[in-house]
């Protein structure tokens, strides 16, 4: 189970204690982490295991769309900051359409990510 995690600068460190707060659901042997690149490397600083995408601005959410439309991850929880503007914004609104397609749950605060973790067993 291929979950893609990602924050936007403003929401990492909220995205760093939700990912603490949630070690014993991620820690499960068949979950597998990936995310892009930035979000990644402060996931790893606390312990997880990630598979790193590039960053964000590089490719990182339209590398994560690709595997989302090639049905291998099946959850987005995306941390995303709504006070800020990204030259990005096209990746984004296509993972979104992406996810919208191809049925993948995906969150786009803390709280529907929290409540899409506590369902993941509805998923399987
Ligand atoms: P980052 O990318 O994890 O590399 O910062 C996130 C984003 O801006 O989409």
């Amino acid at each position: 189970m291929e979950i893609a995690i990602i924050a936007h600068d403003g929401k990492k460190a909220d995205m760093v204690q939700f990912l603490n707060k949630n070690k014993e659901i991620l820690f499960k042997e068949h979950i597998k982490l990936i995310a892009t690149g930035t979000t990644g490397g402060r996931a790893e600083a606390v312990g997880f295991k990630v598979k790193k995408m590039l960053s964000g601005p590089q490719g990182g959410d339209a590398q994560i769309a690709a595997r989302v439309a090639e049905g291998k991850t099946k959850m987005v929880l995306f941390f995303k900051d709504p006070n800020s503007s990204h030259a990005h914004e096209p990746d984004i609104s296509m993972l979104i359409r992406i996810c919208d397609v191809h049925n993948v749950p995906l969150a786009t605060n803390e709280a529907t990510a929290q409540l899409l973790l506590l369902g993941l067993d509805e998923l399987q």
